[in-house]
């Protein structure tokens, strides 16, 4: 063979080499169906679940859908019925009262996040103490992991009853993660493949946007919640707004052909478990036999649905296994009156902003006028925000109107107003001592010279041991 045609030929084996198909790639593994989940329950405490009972061990039992179940804390700055155990020794013996009681109803994917217990009413309070945005980075991997057609959740609306800020914040970041879990450039780290899928080190992890399709909200601050409401009926002139048509209700006396028993028994044995709360509900009624105030309906409020349906239709009509794209929310937008403004402050403000932006508008019908309730003792406090969108600055004057027997600090009627700004006003109030429960009107009203610049009513349901009802 000359050198030239041995060239050639070396030639078309390196090109034959090259040209030839690789070996096939492997299919690329799916998402990890065990964590998968048609509902997935977004609380803050160990036990919040219980309101809800009833409707989980119908739809795990009997409907046979995944339910999996995020608590933002692990209840550590709860109470203890049944021993000495406190703070962080409760919070971990609360975990495993969640999970037994979880796994009676068949629900076994179950998570608790590191927030800490906040007792409190300002749901800001709640969200600054878990450290708002570590939160939301794990509820969002949380959401990508259990891809959830639907996701429920406490209200995010400050009600007299359930003014839990923990409750609350959990709610705010169950919304915050519906919007985002199906846009890449939220955390996008968590949906980034990781280096090396096998091997060590991953700092990426290798999930899928998910945008999850129904968003619903339970509330225990209605009038059939039995077992722990003793000022219910003073509550209830308010409650309807909440809970008629306002979303699909399921009956709880009804037999679960699974277990052959009622849902509000089931709801008496899963309230059991939790004996260092109010487990001791349950095993009262687990003895006597009568199940009649676990026989409250369970109630759920409809956020919003992608996929269609009504507001009290089936929480699963509409849902489909198909994903569905990515869908935007309305976002926030600036303030959009200009003038002298006298409006609530924090946190009616931040859900009345967070609601629009949140394409929730119909939650600010639920209650149209701001509720709140002392602190035991009577005491209560109130944010104001006296705004001036004009060039000029500007002294607006705020007056109470408030029944006999009120008292108010500091009394301040005259604040300065830079223009461009708001000047926050706090005001304390002491309720005077109140032989029953009941709710009160106080109106505050901001003038500038001769000028109205606004009114703000609120609602104060003042309960007869001069604190929250509960
Ligand atoms: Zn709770």
């Amino acid at each position: 063979m000359s050198f030239r045609p041995f060239l050639f030929v070396l030639y078309l084996l390196l090109f034959a080499r090259i040209a030839a198909p690789q070996a096939q790639a492997p299919a690329l593994l799916p998402a990890d169906d065990r964590y998968k989940a048609d509902l997935l329950l977004i609380v803050a405490h160990p036990d919040d679940d219980v309101v809800i009972g009833g409707y989980l061990a119908r739809i795990a039992l009997d409907e046979h859908k995944r339910v999996a179940v995020v608590h933002c804390t692990n209840g550590d700055g709860g109470g203890n019925a049944v021993g000495n155990e406190a703070g962080a020794s409760l919070g971990q013996m609360r975990e495993i009262e969640a999970r037994r009681a979880l796994d009676y109803l068949g629900i076994h994917n179950v998570w608790f996040l590191p927030g800490h217990d906040t007792p409190g009413q300002n749901v800001l309070r709640s969200l600054d103490n878990w450290n708002h945005g570590r939160a939301l980075d794990d509820v969002v991997r949380l959401v990508r992991i259990t891809r959830p057609d639907v996701i429920l959740t406490w209200l995010p609306d400050p009600v007299v009853g359930e003014n839990h800020d923990d409750h609350q914040a959990s709610s705010v970041l169950a919304v915050e993660a519906f919007d985002a879990a199906g846009d890449p450039t939220v955390f996008p780290e968590q949906v980034s493949p990781p280096r090396d899928r096998t091997g060590m080190a991953n700092l990426t992890e290798g999930l899928l946007p998910w945008q999850p399709k129904k968003l619903y909200f339970m509330t225990d601050a209605f009038e059939d919640w039995g077992p722990y409401w003793h000022d219910s009926e003073a509550l209830s002139p308010y409650r309807k707004t909440i809970v008629d048509h306002t979303g699909p209700v399921y009956e709880t006396s009804t037999i679960s052909p699974s277990r052959h028993m009622s849902y509000a028994e089931i709801t008496a044995e899963h309230q059991a478990f939790y004996l260092t709360q109010e487990g001791d509900i349950g095993v009262q009624a687990l003895k006597s036999g009568m199940f009649a105030d676990f026989e409250y309906h369970a109630h759920l409020i409809f956020g919003k649905s992608l996929v269609g349906g009504t507001v009290t239709g089936d929480v699963f009509d509409g849902v489909s296994p198909q994903p569905i794209a990515f869908a935007r929310v309305h976002g926030y937008e600036g303030p959009q009156q200009n003038g002298l403004l006298f409006e609530i402050g924090d946190p009616w403000r931040f859900y009345a902003m967070f609601w629009k932006a949140h394409d929730l508008d119909r939650l600010a019908e639920l209650i149209p006028i701001p509720e709140a309730t002392p602190e035991a003792g009577g005491k209560l406090a109130l944010n104001f925000l006296a705004c001036d969108r004009t060039a000029q600055p500007a002294e607006i004057s705020v007056i109470p109107t408030m029944p006999a027997g009120w008292t108010t600090q500091p009394q301040f009627t005259n604040y300065p107003v830079r223009a461009g700004e708001c000047y926050p006003i706090q005001v304390l109030l002491t309720a005077p001592p109140a032989a029953k429960s009941h709710w009160e009107q106080l109106s505050w009203t901001a003038t500038a010279g001769s000028h109205p610049v606004g009114t703000v009513a609120v609602r104060v349901f003042v309960g007869k041991n001069g604190g929250l009802p509960q």
